[in-house]
């Protein structure tokens, strides 16, 4: 039986390990930290669990195919709830809910930017079109420039427009700058500003309304569990506080991995799972990554960070599952902190309220509120020790004065903090840039790191840092790629 180190249970490496497990492969997941789930693992604050990162799941279809490689349907492992709303969009002049249906949102745009309704149906009708493009693209491995006379890009790529911004492609539908920014906020799922993130990620708005986001029982982190519960009744193992310290390659080909411990392990294939620069910067010996030099890699445009309020309160605010406050001048605002790696006064927050639909988060009468304020990553020159309890207070008094959680700070009984360097430093995530390598274009498709490793043999990449994307579906497409080339080229 041919064997298989995954280095890193996160949803990349997971996903990869079980359908290898299920094609029959002998697998063995290494992972680092003391429990599986790197960037979406669960957290304990006190009686409270939360998420770590992932609270939006969308596209559901491509995590079903992962389990269906499995045969294990999703329904039996996970329970999963559509949500309708979608979010609350809070501006400073102006709130609303948007639903899980486009008539309504239609209609809902309509009344507050008049003349928008049927703007938005034409966008969303041309979206749908750009989505069956462009989406088998993702679906394939994208070894080389060659690849681009392959049939489905030769017919995708006019979709593409890389010469435009999601903010350019918006304005052609919607003059108001607002609405621009309700439908482009999705961009700072790949830590991007939507005045620079390509235009093709107009899908991403379109996705959310058009196949609905979900709420999994338990969290978003509840799927890595179902993947490792499947993988172990598939003989596969996983252990944890097992971190990798050097691949091992002889004659440009990886023979296993040596252990944090100083052991060995040997396989016929290494799939990495780790954040993609940091795991090559710190575990890879630089003369055998010839296309990665570590100063490539510092060169790489990465993505911003995030600042990460956990609070366990001891009450329950009735309030939406996702709520987005938009600084007042968002524009400048994700320009600073996506672009020039500046953190400016007037915040942009996201608030994650999951309780009121899920009592298995927090104890009884209690709730448990994620807030994410994205801010630059680690390159900036923010002492982020200091820095973070001046900014929980600015945090708490922006949500405190323009949300419904009036009276916040009153009910907070557990807190935990999470700063760029924490990502870094206990994540080992490169830069703390937690939306890893940006999706400028100059960093898709043929110029990001492929599934198959192309300077040494038997090495597969999997997980936010490699093609086709960061974000939990673009992940789960990264193994089905991985491992159909794996058992392609045994
Ligand atoms: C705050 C935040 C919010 C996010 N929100 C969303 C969202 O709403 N929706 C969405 O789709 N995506 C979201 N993401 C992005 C993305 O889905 C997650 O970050 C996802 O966890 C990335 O998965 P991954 O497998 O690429 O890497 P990781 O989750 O980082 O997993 C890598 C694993 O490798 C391990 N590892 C590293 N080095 C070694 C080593 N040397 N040896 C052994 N193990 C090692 C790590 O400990 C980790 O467990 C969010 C991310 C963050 C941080």
């Amino acid at each position: 039986m041919k064997s298989v180190i995954v280095v890193g249970a996160g949803p990349g490496g997971l996903a990869t390990a079980l359908l290898l497990s299920a094609k029959g492969y002998q697998v063995s997941v290494l992972e680092k930290a003391h429990t599986i789930g790197g960037r979406s693992k669960r957290l304990h604050v006190g009686d409270f669990k939360f998420d770590s990162g992932p609270t939006f799941l969308m596209q559901i279809d491509i995590l079903k195919k992962v389990f269906a490689g499995a045969s294990v349907a999703i329904e039996d492992v996970l329970t999963l709830e559509r949500l309708n709303p979608l979010y609350a969009l809070i501006f400073p002049d102006k709130r609303f809910i948007l639903k899980d249906n486009v008539d309504d949102n239609a209609k809902i745009l309509e009344s507050h930017y008049p003349g928008s309704g049927d703007a938005y149906k034409k966008f969303m009708h041309d979206q749908a079109k750009i989505f069956d493009k462009v989406s088998p693209i993702l679906q394939k491995p994208f070894m080389s420039r060659l690849n681009f006379f392959r049939k489905d890009i030769l017919s995708g790529f006019p979709y593409l427009h890389p010469l435009q911004s999601v903010a350019d492609r918006l304005k052609r539908y919607f003059k108001d700058e607002q609405l621009i920014h309700a439908l482009s906020f999705q961009s700072k799922y790949l830590g991007m500003s939507p005045y620079k993130a390509p235009a093709v990620f107009t899908i991403l708005a379109y996705m959310e309304h058009a196949f609905g986001l979900y709420h999994v029982k338990g969290g978003l982190n509840r799927i890595n569990h179902a993947f490792a519960k499947a993988i172990q009744q598939r003989d596969g193992t996983i252990e944890t506080n097992t971190g990798v310290k050097k691949l091992l390659v002889e004659n440009k080909k990886a023979i296993g991995v040596e252990l944090d411990d100083g052991t060995t392990r040997h396989a016929d294939t290494i799939v990495i799972g780790a954040d993609f620069a940091h795991f090559m910067k710190h575990h890879v010996d630089e003369d055998n990554r010839k296309n990665y030099s570590n100063k490539r890699i510092d060169n790489y445009d990465v993505s911003l960070s995030a600042f990460m309020m956990y609070l366990g309160l001891d009450k329950i605010y009735d309030a939406p599952h996702h709520t987005i406050v938009f600084s007042k001048d968002y524009k400048t605002y994700v320009k600073n902190v996506a672009e020039e790696n500046t953190l400016p006064d007037d915040l942009s927050v996201y608030i994650h309220n999951p309780t009121p639909r899920d009592d298995t988060l927090a104890p009884k009468g209690k709730s448990g509120l994620y807030i994410l304020v994205p801010v630059p990553n680690v390159k900036s020159s923010i002492d982020w020790e200091e820095r973070k309890i001046s900014l929980k207070e600015q945090t708490l008094d922006l949500i405190e004065s323009r949300t419904e959680y009036k009276d916040l700070r009153n009910h907070i009984i557990e807190e935990k903090l999470l700063t760029p360097k924490d990502w870094q430093d206990d994540y080992y995530v490169h830069a703390g840039a937690v939306f890893n390598l940006s999706h400028r274009f100059g960093q898709m498709l043929h110029k990001r790191p492929p599934n198959q490793f192309k300077s040494i043999q038997n090495v597969y990449l999997v997980g936010g840092g490699t093609h086709p994307g960061s974000g939990l579906p673009t992940i789960y497409q990264s193994s089905l790629i991985a491992a159909e080339l794996i058992d392609k080229n045994q």
